[in-house]
């Protein structure tokens, strides 16, 4: 699938943990506002390659990667970008909700922003407030937001890991398999939300669900052993594959 003008592209893109190549000349374009699925099987390079996005693939010392990634046409590798600051443009939110636990919610959602030194009171609850919001998780603990993280259910700790990536003002978030750890009811909240994120934001989502690929994305992509298989229309992926490891992976034959 050729995307014109994509939020981030990714030509030639390889990767490595030391000796073992994990990724094989990558070549992809993600749409501005809307849902990419990224599905495949366990071990195929899935949350590797969201990491390459935003370079968190650098917290890992044995992983290096080549080739190049681009966010709105510019290189996220190139020798003028910081990646802290690259890492708030395009935020991550990882399958096991990780709220600090101690912390209390609206501390949650400022900590992403507490690095950048003391924000006016005022400020701050504005900016709670809205990000809250925007992770549909506001009406829910508006009277408690000096309680603990822990305290919230498993549900609305991830809306909460939501609220904190939005309070830095994201253009991309990479949600890696954030339903994983949840109950269905759960899921479908977040699912609910992601639909609703998809108008303000790029989101690239690796799911080991096809149901949640084919219901909350309008692209997919099929990682099998480091490459990209296929790569089109949700729609298309579920009811017409081109490639017949595509149509075996979605009918369950491995
Ligand atoms: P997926 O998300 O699709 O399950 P990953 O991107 O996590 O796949 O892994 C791709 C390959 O890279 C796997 O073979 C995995 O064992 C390897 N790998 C992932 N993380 C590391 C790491 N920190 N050190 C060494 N190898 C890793
Ligand atoms: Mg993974």
């Amino acid at each position: 699938m050729q995307v014109a003008n994509p939020k981030i592209s990714a030509n030639d893109l390889c990767a490595w943990f030391g000796d073992k190549q994990v990724l094989f000349d990558i070549n992809m374009g993600i749409p501005e506002r809307s849902v990419t699925a990224i599905i495949g099987p366990s071990g195929c390079g899935k949350s590797t390659f969201i990491r390459t996005l935003n370079r968190m693939h650098e917290l890992v010392p044995i992983a290096r990667m080549s080739g190049r990634i681009q966010l709105d046409g510019k290189d996220v590798y190139g020798p003028n970008i910081d990646p802290v600051l690259l890492r708030r443009k395009v935020g991550m939110v990882f399958q096991k909700p990780n709220p600090f636990p101690t912390m209390s919610i609206r501390d949650n959602v400022l900590a992403g922003l507490k690095l950048t030194g003391q924000l006016e009171k005022s400020q701050a609850d504005a900016i709670v407030e809205r990000a809250l919001k925007g992770a549909a998780l506001w009406d829910e603990v508006n009277d408690r937001l000096d309680a603990p993280g822990a305290g919230l259910s498993g549900g609305q700790q991830q809306r909460l890991c939501i609220a904190r990536a939005l309070a830095v003002e994201p253009e991309v978030l990479l949600m890696d398999e954030p339903c994983s750890a949840l109950d269905p009811v759960a899921t479908a909240r977040v699912e609910d939300l992601i639909a609703e994120l998809r108008r303000d934001y790029t989101i690239v989502i690796v799911t080991h669900s096809m149901q949640q690929a084919a219901r909350v994305s309008q692209q997919t992509a099929f990682f099998l052993m480091g490459e990209v298989i296929e790569f089109d229309n949700t729609d298309k992926i579920f009811t017409q594959p081109d490639d017949q490891r595509t149509e075996d992976y979605i009918t369950g034959k491995f």
